[in-house]
């Protein structure tokens, strides 16, 4: 029986919440802590209503360490789960030290003025979480997370070498607003209107934002048009996964969502530099965010799936293999269980199940890593039994791409 401190009351604290509260054989006691506590209260009469269980609230603003110490201090958890915002990673990994409570999150931290979308200062605490004899996981939500745990599946099960890594992220959902972003409106504008990258045959290739696009039939959602994009578990997979020539990461988009983003781009609304207004110093990104829908408003009437997944090539036993491993996930369903979305709900089951496996021994390990780092079986094993069950196809044709 454990002790579970989380950390961020948005879509994805939400999930992480109700789903800790779910599974109750392991999280037996449950803290939710975020800058707004009246989010965290609204979260415990869902979950109380829902689920029959009481969890506690808390304040917290995690961009200090020293606060989240003290209520590390109070509480006691086994282990922290860091849903807030990317801003808050290092603080949060400071209070664990301190601390010595093991950490895992679900994005890679940001520095507020430059978006970077790198892991370089978070695997700078390699050494002090080793030495702690505490374990810090990087990363697991869906993608990164899930997504990363199928390619260390496919490494260690189905292929002897993966040769390219297509991560394919596709909504098919529908939530009624003329413009809104699934996630943090900040950190989702953010990652979108940055230059495309990806890796080949040991570069980085640059491309210009969203410029290179395919339409892909994906199963149980349809033809939907996908995007070069960067995102950050590229960083980690080429490190991690044998003889890999390409990888590249894709998300859907549709042509309304990004007529909104390049008007809102063309008058500046996304831009993260401070202007001066009426006196005050305001970031654009931030005041936009203000304003659009809160992205955990628009679970109630979400319809449609969500399908993400990957698509490898490689070689097994000297003979081509080619294997697409994907998730499919309905947005009502989701509403049903835990009064979340999609996007929220397949970021925040992966974080529990990690949790679970730490506290639970199979991924306490100390040090700093990332998910396919670890041994994929345990997770692969119960994470369709937690709600995100996966499909294993052998595709005839190759990527059309
Ligand atoms: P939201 O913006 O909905 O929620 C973020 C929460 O963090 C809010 O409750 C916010 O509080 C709280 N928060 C912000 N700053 C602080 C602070 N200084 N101290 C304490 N709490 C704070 O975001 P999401 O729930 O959509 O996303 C959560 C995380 O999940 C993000 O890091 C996001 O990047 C990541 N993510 C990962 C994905 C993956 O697949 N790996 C996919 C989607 C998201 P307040 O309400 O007061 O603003």
């Amino acid at each position: 029986m454990s002790r579970v401190l989380i950390i961020g009351a948005g879509g994805v604290g939400g999930v992480v919440a109700h789903k800790c509260a779910m599974n109750s054989d392991v999280f037996s006691d449950i803290l939710l802590a975020s800058r707004t506590v009246a989010k965290c209260e609204a979260i415990a009469r869902d979950i109380a209503e829902l689920h029959g269980r009481r969890i506690a609230t808390a304040a917290l603003d995690a961009d200090r360490p020293e606060n989240t110490i003290r209520l590390i201090e109070s509480f006691r958890p086994d282990i922290v789960i860091n849903v807030a915002l990317p801003y808050q990673d290092l603080a949060i990994m400071e209070a664990c030290l301190a601390t010595r409570v093991h950490y895992l999150d679900t994005a890679n931290y940001e520095p507020p003025d430059v978006a970077k979308f790198e892991y370089k200062w978070q695997w700078a605490y390699r050494e002090r979480f080793a030495a702690a004899g505490i374990t810090a996981i990087l990363g697991c939500g869906f993608d990164p997370g899930q997504t990363n745990i199928y390619c260390a599946w496919a490494q260690k099960h189905r292929f002897d070498e993966i040769h390219t890594i297509d991560i394919m992220d596709c909504n098919a959902g529908s939530h009624g607003q003329p413009f809104a972003t699934n996630f943090n409106p900040e950190i989702n504008i953010r990652e979108i209107t940055q230059r495309g990258r990806y890796w080949e045959r040991g570069e980085w290739r640059e491309t210009e934002p969203l410029s290179v696009h395919a339409p892909f039939d994906f199963p149980e959602c349809g033809v939907r048009e996908m995007y070069l994009m960067y995102h950050e578990e590229l960083e980690s997979l080429v490190q991690h996964i044998r003889g890999l020539r390409r990888i590249r990461f894709w998300m859907t988009f549709s042509q309304e969502y990004l007529t909104h983003l390049r008007v809102l781009q063309n008058v500046g609304m996304t831009s993260i530099t401070p202007i001066e207004f009426e006196g005050k110093q305001i970031v654009p990104l931030q005041f936009l965010k203000a304003v659009l829908p809160k992205p955990e408003s628009l679970a109630a009437h979400y319809t449609g799936k969500t399908n993400i997944g990957c698509w490898l090539e490689g070689v097994k036993d000297g003979r081509p293999r080619r294997l697409y491993i994907y998730n499919v996930c309905d947005h009502a369903a989701c509403y049903r269980e835990v009064r979340a979305q999609a996007i929220s709900y397949t970021t925040g089951v992966p974080a529990v199940l990690g949790a679970k496996l730490v506290l639970t021994g199979a991924w306490r390990r100390p040090g700093v890593w990332n998910v396919e780092q670890l041994d994929p079986d345990p997770f692969m094993a119960e994470i369709g039994r937690q709600g995100l069950p996966w499909v294993e196809t052998e595709p005839a044709q190759p990527l059309p791409l």
